[in-house]
């Protein structure tokens, strides 16, 4: 066997071990497996820092969860999205009313216990302490993006516009007043507006809410995908390497860890797991069990009509959707829907918030029309049922590294995670206390 190490930027030592047969394998210093805005991002933190870096997927980086998404950067992230409180809404859901959320019938009793432990952490006190805990990495949320955007020759995707939450009513406005309350203390700037100053900074909306909060720090980008790719292609030109391989094949080989690829095997004696919702395909064999699970969301774009346009993306949040302009249109993102993840799209959401949609913007026609009439994006939000991500070493298995549970917030979060991630792995100081986002806090 031929063993081969590639070469990290700063032109580490190739060296070839020979054996018996030809097979070349290659080793590196480290595996990242996934090439999501996550793992892109944590291959090029790590490849900055002079390591041997391979980036290993199946598909292209950014193709799935990291291409469909509403394309906000929320540094603003207070408190993250709860189990409903109120039985109007609860029972809406459960009466498959409510645009807000969707279910499989079937697979409720599979996701049962993820969320009767979900709907634990959305107790007050439970909220408060995740936005205590997130808050360094919101924090550093934009400005890390805008670090490597300005590397990448990507910035022409950024927009520093913020993003606006429309409410329709008094009641859902109010239910916002301790996240206001808590922004002012921490001086995360937003701006309250009445419906016409709303439609001042948006005048395509329609006069259908009575309130608007404008996050003014937020950032958006217009096209997700090429972002990631961006940050993909950056890590290539500083010497990492982009292999397809399959991350399922990942197993130990002697002290190193191995994964099969279409150039060959790849080993490496370290390796971070960056799978998005795919996680638990290479964890679960490994014996790994966190409590993890997918919330689906699709996407449609929709031609605006005549001149309408957006600036921002704008949240109307009655009815739990995100019209996001992109590239490619109005991007119309849903709420969760719990399902499996592999079942297929049942995009009844859209169908019951179109009409509200429609009420609130001059929507056009459809933009994807394929004669296979599939016209709606699925995708799986990757979330722990505290709704904070992993970043730090596998529990009970050495050189092992996992990036992953980035829920609502994987663009937001790539970049920061990328370099939290590659300051413990490197034994650098890392810029915020990795505690919570520590693995074992499952494990006691
Ligand atoms: C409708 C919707 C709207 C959203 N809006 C926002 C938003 O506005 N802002 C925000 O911050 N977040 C948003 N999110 C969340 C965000 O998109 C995700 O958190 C993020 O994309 C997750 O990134 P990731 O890199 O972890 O996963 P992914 O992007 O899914 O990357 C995982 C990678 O692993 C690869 N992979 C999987 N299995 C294998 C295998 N066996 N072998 C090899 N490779 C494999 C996949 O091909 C993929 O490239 C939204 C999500 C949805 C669904």
């Amino acid at each position: 066997m031929r063993e081969q190490h590639l070469p990290g930027h700063r032109g580490l030592a190739t060296f070839a071990l020979l054996a018996a047969t030809e097979v070349l394998v290659a080793r590196t210093d480290i595996i990242v497996l996934g090439a999501g805005i996550v793992g892109s991002s944590v291959a090029l933190h790590l490849v900055k820092r002079g390591l041997s870096v391979a980036l290993v997927d199946r598909g292209g980086a950014g193709e799935a969860t990291s291409y469909g998404n509403a394309g906000i950067i929320e540094g603003n992230t207070i408190f993250p999205p709860a189990f409903p409180s109120d039985w109007t809404t609860l029972l809406a859901i459960a009466l498959k009313r409510s645009s807000l959320a969707n279910y499989h019938l079937t697979f409720l009793p599979k996701i049962a216990p993820w969320l009767a432990a979900f709907r634990a952490y959305s107790q007050p006190e439970k909220l408060l302490e995740t936005s205590q805990v997130m808050r360094p990495l919101f924090a550093r949320a934009v400005a890390e993006h805008e670090t490597l955007a300005a590397e990448a020759a990507a910035e022409k995707y950024f927009r520093r516009t913020g993003w606006l939450k429309l409410y329709r009513t008094d009641r859902t406005f109010a239910g916002t007043a301790r996240e206001r309350e808590l922004a002012k203390e921490l001086g995360i700037n937003n701006a309250v507006l009445d419906g016409d100053g709303a439609r001042m900074l948006e005048p395509s909306l329609a006069p259908v809410f009575r309130h608007a909060v404008h996050w003014t720090g937020a950032v958006s980008v217009s096209n997700p995908l090429a972002v990631t790719r961006a940050y993909a292609a950056r890590f290539a030109a500083l010497g990492g390497l982009s292999f397809v391989g399959d991350a399922g094949s990942l197993h130990r080989n002697g002290a190193r860890w191995r994964v099969e690829t279409a150039s060959g095997p790849l080993d490496a004696g370290e390796v971070v797991v960056a799978l998005g919702p795919w996680l638990r395909d290479v964890l679960d064999p490994l014996g790994i069990k966190l409590p993890f699970a997918v919330k689906r969301g699709y996407h449609r774009h929709f031609q605006p009509r005549g001149n309408a346009a957006l600036a921002r993306p704008v949240l109307d949040a009655d009815n739990g959707y995100v019209l996001a302009p992109m590239e490619q249109g109005i991007r119309l993102t849903t709420g969760v829907e719990f399902a499996p993840r592999d079942a297929p799209p049942t995009p009844v959401q859209l169908k019951r918030l179109l009409p509200a949609a429609h009420e609130l913007f001059p929507l056009g026609e459809p933009v994807e029309q394929q004669a296979s009439g599939a016209t709606t994006w699925l995708g799986a939000r990757p979330c722990f049922v505290d709704s904070r991500p992993v970043i730090g070493r596998a529990p009970g298995q050495a050189g092992l590294w996992l990036a992953c549970g980035h829920a609502h917030w994987g663009l937001t979060l790539g970049p920061a995670t990328g370099r939290l991630l590659a300051e413990l792995i490197t034994g650098a100081t890392p810029f915020c206390d990795p505690q919570p986002f520590a693995a074992d806090r499952f494990l006691t």
